[in-house]
């Protein structure tokens, strides 16, 4: 469907208030599940020609998250999309109902990234059905089979009137973007993030971008005796998933000369561990998503500092897990986000320089700490900024249900992940419901004219102060003796 057709035809069905309806929504989401049960099949074939992935790795890595996602909305859909009020209000609104209601923006369009194609165009989507909008989703042109199968399957599990996939290459998107939307969701580069927000800056949208960047890795010397092997082993897990072409994988290492020297030599024991003898014939280990990326990495690898792998085949798209050793900051491979297996190590002396080297950069996604002591976690933490941080490990801050996914700076703007991605396709409506009674009236009579110095003194006074709401007898001899209050005030 052309751009302008397609969005008109959903504007249409949300106007309806289709999507309005609870039981509607929570259909929408249980076909959701019963496609992520019933096509495994295809996703698997999809994910092996986009990025050679095996059937256990697509269900490791893209299925398993899905499904936990939307079986955690599925289960909590209606404490979110119930009526919020307050533990306190206002003691001005005492009488009043105060209310947050659950808006949904409208039609949102979802634009993903290539690298875990399945994930970042249909998590984001979970959120925006659940709060009741309708939803574009724009898969990225370069996981073309995923893509295909997105345009194949949505229509036969969701609703065509509100849901739709659009596929498309950067010409197509850029039309799509001209159209008006409620609410833009990016999953992508920084590049591509300001164009986006540059074009729902003309129409006042607002937007989540989920962007990348550089995530450090500070090794302290305090795990160099007890627990380099765990260290070594939580980071190359990290990094070796996706081969690297993930968001928040390591991007470089800091550390001493000494730690370098130590992760070195558990590196080759854990690769094979993880991949065998050869991970080009692990099942658990993918390719690069295409030759332009394959030859971008490949100009990043410095062959007089590979200490472990650097083995290429361009043929298959194969880098193999490529550990660099004393890299300089202002080595090519520092310049950019680098989004493949390729982990360069830096000399620092101490904390201090780690801290002063991160802080050089754009603010990145993830950041993760390893040390056994508090004081050098804590300095980290405290003088520098990033999406998020897991210490003593990789990856997981982002898999915890608790806490939401999200850059600040260069690496994106919002959030989402658990009740995150219902609040982040949410606009949250502030209502206040006053009586037309006489008990209504009290407090109101308060702010009509003329303003007598008692009324500016007494508006002044309880306009900050709170009042727990709970709906019991004392709260109506309370409710009763604050408006006796107010009269008598009123009527000096
Ligand atoms: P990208 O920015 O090139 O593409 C993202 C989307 O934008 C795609 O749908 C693509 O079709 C579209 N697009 C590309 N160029 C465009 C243009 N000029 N105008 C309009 N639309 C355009 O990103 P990518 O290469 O697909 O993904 C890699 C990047 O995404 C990395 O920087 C990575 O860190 C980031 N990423 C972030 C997260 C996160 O959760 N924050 C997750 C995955 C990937």
């Amino acid at each position: 469907m052309e751009q302008h057709l397609l969005v008109e035809t959903l504007r249409k069905s949300f106007n309806s208030g289709k999507t309005r309806n609870l039981t509607f929504r929570k259909t929408q989401l249980k076909n959701l599940l019963k496609m992520y049960e019933e096509t495994v099949e295809e996703m698997s074939e999809a994910l092996w020609k986009d990025l050679k992935k095996s059937k256990r790795d697509t269900y490791m890595t893209e299925i398993i998250h899905l499904k936990i996602d939307v079986e955690n909305i599925l289960s909590n859909f209606d404490s979110y999309t119930k009526i919020e009020r307050p533990a306190k209000t206002a003691l001005v609104n005492i009488f009043d109902r105060v209310e947050i209601h659950n808006d949904p923006y409208g039609v949102v369009l979802i634009m993903g990234a290539w690298n875990f194609p399945l994930q970042l165009n249909l998590l984001p989507t979970h959120g925006a059905i659940a709060s009741g909008n309708c939803v574009i989703i724009k898969p990225s042109e370069l996981a073309p089979a995923i893509s295909e199968y997105l345009a194949k399957t949505i229509p036969k599990y969701l609703d065509k009137d509100c849901y739709q996939v659009f596929q498309g290459g950067i010409e197509e998107t850029q039309k799509l973007l001209k159209e008006k939307f409620d609410y833009i969701f990016l999953t992508g580069s920084p590049k591509v993030g300001k164009i986006v927000h540059q074009a729902a800056a003309l129409s006042l949208t607002p937007t989540t971008l989920e962007l990348g960047g550089k995530t450090p890795v500070y090794i302290d010397e305090s795990c160099f005796n007890a627990s380099m092997e765990i260290v070594t082993k939580r980071i190359l897990w990290g990094k070796c998933i996706n081969a690297g072409q993930m968001c928040v994988s390591p991007d470089y290492i800091l550390c001493t000369k000494d730690v370098q020297k130590k992760f070195l030599e558990y590196a080759p024991k854990i690769i094979k561990e993880f991949f065998g003898e050869n991970p080009k014939k692990s099942q658990d280990y993918c390719r690069i998503i295409n030759s332009n990326h394959f030859e971008r990495l490949q100009k990043l690898i410095d062959p007089a500092k590979i200490a472990f792998g650097g083995d290429l085949d361009p043929q298959d798209l194969y880098i193999s897990p490529t550990i660099l050793s004393d890299v300089h900051p202002n080595d090519l491979i520092m310049q950019e986000e680098i989004f493949g297996p390729i982990l360069p190590i830096l000399n620092v002396k101490d904390v201090q320089e780690a801290i002063d080297l991160i802080n050089s950069k754009e603010k990145a996604l993830a950041m993760y700490i390893f040390s056994n002591d508090a004081v050098v976690t804590n300095k980290i933490l405290n003088s520098t900024s990033c999406g998020g941080v897991t210490v003593n490990g990789t990856i997981f801050h982002k898999l915890c249900p608790l806490l939401s996914h999200g850059g600040v700076g260069n690496s994106g703007m919002g959030s989402y992940h658990g009740k995150k991605s219902f609040d982040t396709f949410t606009h949250k409506k502030g209502v206040l419901k006053k009586k037309l009674s006489k008990i209504g009236e009290l407090t109101h009579r308060l702010t009509y004219p003329p303003y007598s110095n008692l009324k500016i003194n007494v508006v002044s006074k309880i306009r900050h102060i709170s009042a727990e709401i709970s709906f019991n007898i004392l709260n109506f001899i309370l409710t009763f003796l604050f408006g006796m209050i107010f009269a008598s005030l009123i009527n000096i």
